[in-house]
């Protein structure tokens, strides 16, 4: 994934870490903020539970990934892609989002 320094706030398309208030317009980004953090542990659960084949929680974790980034995976909400693309892609769907 790209780190937060690609961030653009939603609101003024500022450049910036990633942070609770932008720094240029001060709109309050700590939904954003929550968003991210839960979308990197979610990627990271993935690709646990991706390698120790647990196919129940990793598309649990794929719902949740299509709630949070409606591009993830590039595909009907309810059929998952396959697995190896979630590896290989788990960031590619999400580029542009921060
Ligand atoms: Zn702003």
């Amino acid at each position: 994934m790209s780190d937060d320094s690609d961030f653009r706030c939603p609101v003024c398309r500022a450049r910036q870490p990633l942070r609770e208030t932008c720094r240029r317009c001060e709109a309050d980004l700590h939904l954003v903020v929550r968003a991210h953090r839960r979308l990197v542990y979610l990627k990271s659960q993935l690709a646990q539970t991706h390698a120790n084949g647990e196919k129940e929680r990793e598309r649990q974790i794929i719902t949740e990934l299509r709630w949070l980034v409606p591009s993830y995976g590039q595909a009907n909400v309810n059929t998952p892609p396959p697995s190896a693309a979630i590896s290989a892609g788990a960031g590619r769907g999400l580029r542009g989002w921060w």
